[in-house]
């Protein structure tokens, strides 16, 4: 099952949530920074035993101070102009977080628009893409609730309209 929710991805209270996150791991801006201020310090910690994250994959850690109980950290592509293999990553990132979360039986995620923000992914190539491989997913695994939390009001109607 897909939902649509328009807020605050840090306020998840299932199992996992995916933070849209930079390659080193470390912590950044937009949802990044908002996961880590939630999560508490021991976020960070956990986070810089992991030796980074390479575009289009996914680790998973704990949640420490949030409310669901992993965060699945995932590396967007930096959209240059699209043919820079961008879709083939982002598609990766969805795809790869839900691949880990099965295997952590995790039975209910949240992902972010992943790559909107900072990384310029155009919005609704982003969201065609996400609502696309979800789909795909949930197809094989139909168990599995998948929430995608948009923050702002272009993607919230644009994933109004895909779903
Ligand atoms: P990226 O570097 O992958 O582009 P950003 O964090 O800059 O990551 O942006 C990704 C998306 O996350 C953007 O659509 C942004 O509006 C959204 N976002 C920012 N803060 C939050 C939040 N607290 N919860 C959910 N989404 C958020």
């Amino acid at each position: 099952m897909i939902h649509l929710i328009q807020g605050d991805i840090t306020k998840f209270e299932g199992d996992a949530i995916v933070n849209a996150a930079n390659s080193s791991l470390l912590g950044g801006g937009g949802v990044d920074g908002a996961i880590h201020r939630a999560a508490g310090p021991e976020l960070l910690q956990e986070c810089r035993t992991l030796g980074g994250c390479p575009t289009g994959e996914a680790k998973l850690t704990g949640a420490y101070k949030l409310p669901c109980k992993y965060v699945i950290h995932t590396v967007g592509p930096i959209y240059r102009d699209g043919t820079r293999g961008e879709p083939e990553a982002l598609k990766n990132c969805y795809a790869n977080s839900l691949k880990l979360a099965l295997k952590h039986e995790v039975k209910s995620i949240a992902f972010p628009n992943i790559s909107t923000g900072v990384y310029g992914y155009p919005k609704e190539e982003a969201a065609q893409i996400a609502v696309q491989t979800v789909k795909d997913f949930l197809s094989e695994h139909p168990g599995l609730e998948v929430s995608f939390y948009c923050f702002d009001d272009e993607n919230y109607r644009l994933y109004q309209q895909l779903l």
